[in-house]
């Protein structure tokens, strides 16, 4: 398919361009005018929107309560944890000035809220009877990124983040599996796109993390995209800030706790993950509009059509599934066949004279061998939720025969090295961050996690020989 002006680069010839074409095209984003910024459109902030309210019903399932902090943050707070500032400080924006006079201290716009969400945790906890404190806030984050790219990385992102404060390890612990399970289940559920749950290595650590864990999915180039991340704080963040509290025996302890994230990056998850070469293809249960109707005609048959379109939209609506009728009268059936495929509508329903006169409508599957079917009006709205699901379901299963088909199980680095211009490599590692950034050197692949599921199994390390570390093995791949 060569590129046309209403059309954008084919995946399978250039991977980023089809990328960065397509999220414009589609309208879900547009670029913003300061640099690395996204201005999200109608179309891509539903699809936000429906990722947000399943994870918020995940998080408050859970016990978490939302609050929302200032954006805002005083300088001196991000130095307080040393290895936080020193992991922030190359994407930090900072406000110097305001109100026309340059500021006694400065004021930091918030990459991530652990310090002042630490700050007044410390306020709110004294005993073991305030515990576990267990806050998430929906906001806006800005990292001056190097390298931006539409959703994927951002200078200012939406995300949520959740920030708990426990008696324990094992409790804080519990907290951190249990959100990364929340996230999970949103990617495999929501998203139709299959993850790894695993640890991160210690060099991709989070900055003032004891232990960072991830949710890992593989793009249709092969590469990884972590779309999640959980975070066990051990007592870094109390100590810094002062978060006690006063258990049964009448001792002072500092309070274990944790943080975790997931942002507008998903969106970018998605579309990479089941896009291709005609656009976007949206699993329902993210999709703003699941069935989108087209009725077609002329004149007079052209009315009748667009009413029966109305009428059967009504039906469909009201069988709980999320419809459009496109009657747009300046644009031709075939125009708008190609729109709704490439801004990835799952099911799309056409209505013509014809099919209105057998009292039928042509169903059309974005995805599928199935091609072109022909149902009887009145059983398609009874129809369509169950058709959906199996379209969920089918993404999902084509995804993971995606990433299955693209992961390889290694034990040479020439091996990795093959592996990884593909797809992801699993092998045996010391652990050393050197031999990561060796391999990161010279195959552009990083250690993505230390997956859960993986045998345990030692040996040598695919690299430099030496015995392997986690007593599993870690997945490899070129990462987003
Ligand atoms: P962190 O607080 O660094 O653990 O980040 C939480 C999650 O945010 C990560 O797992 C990424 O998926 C995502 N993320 C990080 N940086 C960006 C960015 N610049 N734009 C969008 N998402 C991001």
């Amino acid at each position: 398919m060569a590129r046309d002006d209403r059309g954008v680069t084919p995946q399978s010839e250039d991977f980023s361009s089809w990328f960065n074409e397509l999220v414009v095209r589609a309208e879900l984003v547009d670029r913003g005018p300061a640099r690395g910024t996204m201005v999200i459109r109608p179309y891509g902030y539903r699809m936000w929107e429906l990722i947000q309210s399943d994870l918020d019903a995940r998080i408050k399932e859970t016990g978490h309560e939302n609050a929302y902090f200032p954006l805002l943050i005083p300088e001196s707070y991000l130095s307080r944890e040393a290895e936080h500032v020193d992991g922030f400080a190359p994407e930090l924006a900072v406000v110097t000035h305001a109100g026309g006079k340059p500021l006694e201290e400065p004021l930091v716009v918030r990459p991530t809220s652990e310090t002042i969400v630490g700050e007044m945790m410390a306020k709110w906890i004294s005993s073991h009877r305030d515990l576990p404190l267990l806050l998430n806030q929906w906001a806006n984050v800005v990292r001056w990124e190097m390298r931006p790219r539409l959703f994927l990385r951002t200078t200012e992102f939406l995300w949520q983040e959740g920030h708990t404060a426990h008696a324990g390890e094992a409790e804080a612990m519990r907290e951190t599996l249990t959100m990364l399970d929340a996230y999970a289940g949103l990617a495999e559920e929501i998203a139709a796109i299959p993850v790894v749950r695993g640890e991160k290595t210690p060099g991709e650590r989070f900055a003032g993390a004891v232990r960072t864990y991830t949710i890992e999915a593989m793009m249709r180039d092969g590469k990884a995209l972590q779309a999640g991340t959980s975070h066990y704080l051990g007592v870094n963040f109390a100590r810094a800030f002062d978060i006690r509290y006063t258990d049964a025996a009448d001792e002072q302890q500092l309070c274990h706790t944790t943080s975790w994230g997931m942002t507008t990056r998903m969106i970018g998850a998605v579309i990479m993950t089941h896009g291709d070469d005609k656009g976007l293809v949206l699993p329902p249960k993210v999709a703003p509009h699941q069935v989108v109707i087209v009725p077609i005609g002329r004149g007079e048959q052209g009315e009748q059509t667009v009413l029966a379109a109305r009428e059967l939209a009504a039906e469909v609506k009201a069988a709980g599934v999320r419809v459009r009728v496109d009657d747009r009268p300046q644009l031709s059936p075939g125009f708008k066949f190609n729109d709704w495929e490439m801004r990835g509508v799952p099911i799309r329903l056409e209505i013509g004279p014809r099919d209105l006169g057998a009292g039928s409508v042509t169903v059309v599957k974005r995805l599928g061998d199935e091609g072109k079917q022909t149902m009887p009006l009145d059983a398609v709205a009874a129809a369509l939720p169950g058709m959906l699901d199996e379209f969920q379901q089918l993404l999902f299963d084509r995804a993971a025969e995606f990433r299955e088909s693209r992961t390889a199980t290694v034990d040479s680095f020439d091996d990795l090295r093959t592996a990884v211009s593909e797809g992801w490599a699993r092998a045996l590692h010391c652990g050393r961050p050197r031999c990561e950034e060796e391999i990161k050197a010279e195959t552009a692949a990083t250690p993505r996690c230390v997956p859960f599921d993986s045998p345990e199994e030692t040996g040598a390390c695919v690299r430099c020989s030496q015995p392997s570390a986690y007593g599993k093995r870690v997945i490899f791949g070129r990462a987003y």
